[in-house]
């Protein structure tokens, strides 16, 4: 059968963008079509703006610090609408990028909302994006899903009061108080920002420190860092309800401690796959638990012909995962050499201020595999010495204790993630700490710490899993 093309991507992401532009190159006849942003969740939603608001946010710690360096500057007013603003602007260039290289690569777009009709038909009709869109029907021989996540919020009274990350990127002005339920990348993220920008903030959050997941030292240096910020946490928490008052304020009833009045209430507690209107289940493709599309290891569904990359999958939930995921597979599909990722030393970042950043095993990770070798370093990081700032940096190594790998890096500090980069292909060859030792620090950097650590900080047996 003819169909009107050898590729069909939902979404044009962060992962189907890369799908589709790959496979076109390898000469695919491709088709995009995207509902709501071009660039997906990361360029409009996520990574690229906070970013940016991350960047704002830190300029009035740096105008305190610059006394210490002999400057007279003041802090002066920070004007959150002109932020929005700009940071609006840098998001259209980019959205103008994103279609431009589509284009380029001569995948033919539509924007739309796409809906399995069967294994090789899509309907496309009206959405966000063009609400007057005429219905289309196109064919495919394969088919991409990649519509992303949306954000998750838990059913408590009141629920309808609060915002997620969707909407704390175009607030009209910044509130005076805001309260964060969740202590994973959104919450932990927003709460630097708000604060830095001068908001008062309460981050309630349910295990005893945040970032779930994350090596159990960096968490308690974050756990501190937030302190130091002056973000109150409510740890080992969970709101019950959300009440409006009547002069717009809310209460935020805890499940224990005082409840927490504020402006505004943003639940950042985690996002799920964006399934909803498909067509899935009447074409039979398989989702599994909390939604995800099951897939096996070409990233291919239930069905065949229909494949499934990034966030809807739930694997690991990152933009270069997406990206890696979708050039895998445009690469399987469509030429003979596919392109190799190590997913297993996914590097990660939360851009707090300063920022955590990882790659490869915690200690507690690496100890369920045998016994490590733990390299710890905490100091006041040059800046902070005449800056007055009490933050410390925080650096350490797991290193496998038989074959004496490094298994894990794990900062938190300025540029952690600017440097957790160029670690990562050190972790991901499998580097050992002879190796570490024998190379040459730059001197005077935080970096040089992770070639300079000589003295191990505590050895820790091999620990069965629970
Ligand atoms: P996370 O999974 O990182 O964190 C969710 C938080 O919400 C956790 O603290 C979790 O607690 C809590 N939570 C979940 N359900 C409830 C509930 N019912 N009541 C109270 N608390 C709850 O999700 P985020 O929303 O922060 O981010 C979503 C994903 O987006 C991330 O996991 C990451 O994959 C990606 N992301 C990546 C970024 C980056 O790379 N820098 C930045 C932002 C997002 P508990 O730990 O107890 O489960």
């Amino acid at each position: 059968m003819a169909y009107d093309f050898d590729l069909f991507v939902i979404g044009a992401g962060s992962g189907g963008v890369r799908c589709a532009r790959v496979a076109a190159s390898h000469g695919a006849r491709v088709g995009v079509a995207e509902s709501s942003h071009w660039g997906g969740t990361c360029v409009n939603l996520g990574c690229v703006p906070k970013k940016l608001m991350v960047q704002a946010s830190e300029y009035g710690a740096d105008v305190d610090d610059s006394h210490g360096f002999g400057w007279d500057t003041q802090r002066g007013h920070h004007d959150w609408a002109a932020l929005i603003a700009a940071k609006d602007r840098e998001i259209s260039r980019l959205n103008g990028i994103y279609v431009s290289m589509l284009e380029k690569a001569g995948v033919r777009l539509f924007t739309g909302h796409a809906r399995l009709e069967d294994a090789h038909t899509l309907s496309i009709g009206p959405s966000a994006l063009d609400p007057q869109a005429a219905p289309r029907r196109v064919t495919a021989r394969r088919i991409v899903i990649a519509v992303g996540s949306t954000p998750f919020v838990p059913d408590i009274p009141g629920i309808e009061h609060a915002i997620t990350s969707d909407q704390a990127f175009h607030l009209p002005q910044r509130p005076e108080r805001v309260c964060i339920v969740g202590g994973g990348y959104i919450g932990v993220e927003f709460a630097g920002i708000f604060a830095g920008l001068g908001s008062t903030v309460d981050l309630v959050y349910r295990p005893h420190q945040p970032l779930r997941g994350f090596d159990a030292d960096l968490r308690a240096a974050l756990h501190e860092a937030i302190d130091l910020r002056g973000i109150r946490q409510h740890r080992g928490t969970t709101p019950t309800a959300i009440e409006r008052r009547q002069d717009g304020s809310f209460v935020v009833t805890l499940n224990h401690g005082e409840p927490v009045e504020t402006d505004c209430v943003f639940f950042a507690t985690g996002r799920r796959p964006k399934i909803a209107q498909l067509g899935l289940e009447e074409v039979g493709v398989k989702t599994v638990s909390g939604g995800r599309i099951a897939v096996d290891r070409h990233s291919q569904t239930s069905v065949e012909g229909i494949y499934a990359i990034g966030d809807v999958t739930n694997r690991l939930n990152l933009t270069p995962v997406a990206i890696a995921e979708g050039h895998i597979l445009a690469d399987y599909l469509f030429a003979d050499h596919v392109r190799e990722w190590s997913f297993a030393t996914t590097p990660k970042a939360v851009f707090f201020s300063p920022p955590v950043s990882s790659v490869g095993l915690t200690e507690e990770e690496a100890a369920r595999q045998g016994a490590v070798d733990v390299y710890l370093s905490r100091f006041r990081p040059m800046r902070n010495t005449l800056g007055g700032s009490p933050q410390r940096t925080v650096m350490k190594l797991v290193v496998d204790q038989a074959s004496q790998k490094v298994l894990g890096a794990h900062m938190l500090g300025d540029d952690a993630p600017e440097i957790m980069q160029g670690l990562a292909i050190a972790v991901t060859a499998g580097l050992t700490k002879q190796d570490w030792d024998r190379t040459i620090g730059i001197h005077p950097t935080s970096a040089e710490e992770f070639v300079t650590m000589r003295t191990r900080t505590r050895e820790t047996p091999q620990t069965p899993a629970e």
